[in-house]
């Protein structure tokens, strides 16, 4: 019998063991000063995520969907109008777009970096424009904590005069060269879903930009539409703040961020040193800084994948599919339009993925029975 502790796929409560005294004691001063909508943790969180990020604002909302959803309001989003967006992606990514009466139309992904392909995207702007449909932009996703490919993105996205959003819900401490996650892009929409790499606990959201006229916007937007004053309503927006009691948790979150970011590398490295060659492990273009918000390797089919998440069940490892089915596979989506009618990558990848355990506090021993059985498999 193995001498490790139960592992987790994500184990919050490890964390909290850590930092208990500190998160009570926050929680204890926003009961205490009461002001529990837009406290000051909430405007100390957004100064302190602008120096974490080197974003000039950060503004906090409610959720990562919010976060999305609050960007695309401020861009004059019309009946089908076109916005690109992978299938190989949480739902929230496409449901923000048709929510707004918008096309998602779903482009494919890299087989390497699972974010979307720079040539699909370019096809799908052809075959949309093709159709007489009105272009207006691009959300890319950082998939499971990996930034996209921004730099071949801006430049195709430049030409073709659209705007590019990135949903960074997985990669917050992601980057590309010495720019972080948030800062790479001129909007960015992250999540403190508790199990994203930060996470609170509860729901809970930030944009970044750099654009002054955004900010604004955003935070007129998040309550209410509001202008000059609380009761002066110049907009149609929505009910859209984070609680100052998450912003006093995510506040003594950040403060350990980097040393959880350091370990999860470190596992990462542990993974792919162990799995590779036997399974495909995740890659990091150079240069880039992949922020491992899930670890998620690649079998060479749907039977060895499935086989292996048994064999790991029957082990007491938890592995999770991330994504069984693409959105445009999904009831809700399926209606959509798909670049060439077919996204054959996307489709490949939700066949052989499986994620494997990844938090800041998976043990070294642990690590090496995952990596065995792996291995035995
Ligand atoms: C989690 C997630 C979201 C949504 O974030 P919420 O805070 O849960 O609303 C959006 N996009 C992606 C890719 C996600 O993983």
């Amino acid at each position: 019998m193995s001498s490790h502790s139960a592992i987790k796929f994500i184990d919050l409560h490890a964390q909290r063991e850590k930092i208990q005294a500190p998160i009570d004691a926050a929680l204890q001063d926003v009961m205490s000063h009461g002001q529990f909508i837009l406290g000051d943790e909430v405007k100390q969180l957004e100064e302190e995520l602008k120096t974490y990020t080197g974003a000039k604002h950060a503004i906090s909302c409610a959720s990562g969907t919010d976060a999305l959803k609050l960007v695309l309001l401020t861009k004059d989003i019309k009946v089908n109008d076109v916005i690109f967006v992978p299938s190989f992606t949480f739902a929230a990514t496409a449901e923000v777009v048709a929510e707004l009466g918008a096309i998602p139309y779903f482009i494919d992904v890299c087989p390497d970096t699972y974010n979307l392909n720079p040539s699909s995207l370019l096809a799908g702007i052809e075959e949309a424009k093709n159709k007489g449909l009105v272009l207006k932009g691009i959300i890319a996703v950082d998939l499971f904590g990996l930034p996209a490919d921004y730099p071949a993105l801006q430049s195709i996205a430049h030409k073709n005069n659209l705007w590019i959003l990135a949903d960074a819900a997985q990669s917050f401490g992601g980057a590309i060269g010495k720019k972080r996650v948030g800062n790479l892009c001129d909007m960015t929409a992250t999540s403190f879903f508790p199990s994203k790499p930060l996470g609170g606990y509860g729901d809970g959201g930030c944009i970044f930009t750099n654009d002054n006229d955004l900010n604004d916007l955003t935070r007129s937007l998040r309550a209410h539409g509001t202008g000059a004053d609380k009761y002066d309503h110049i907009r149609v927006g929505l009910n859209s703040r984070l609680d100052t009691l998450q912003a006093a948790i995510l506040l003594k979150k950040l403060d350990i961020f980097d040393d959880e970011l350091a370990r999860r590398q470190h596992i990462a490295n542990f993974y792919a040193e162990s799995l590779s060659p036997k399974f495909h492990v995740p890659q990091t273009p150079d240069d880039f800084t992949h922020g491992f918000g899930l670890y998620t390797i690649r079998c060479e089919s749907q039977q060895q994948r499935d086989a292996l998440k048994a064999h790991l069940n029957d082990n007491n490892i938890p592995s999770v599919i991330y994504y069984h089915r693409p959105l445009h596979k999904q009831v809700a989506y399926e209606q959509f339009p798909q670049v060439n009618q077919k996204l054959p990558v996307t489709e490949l990848l939700c066949e052989q993925v499986l994620s494997l355990p990844m938090h800041p506090y998976l043990e070294d021993n642990q690590l090496e029975f995952i990596c065995d059985t792996l291995r035995q498999s």
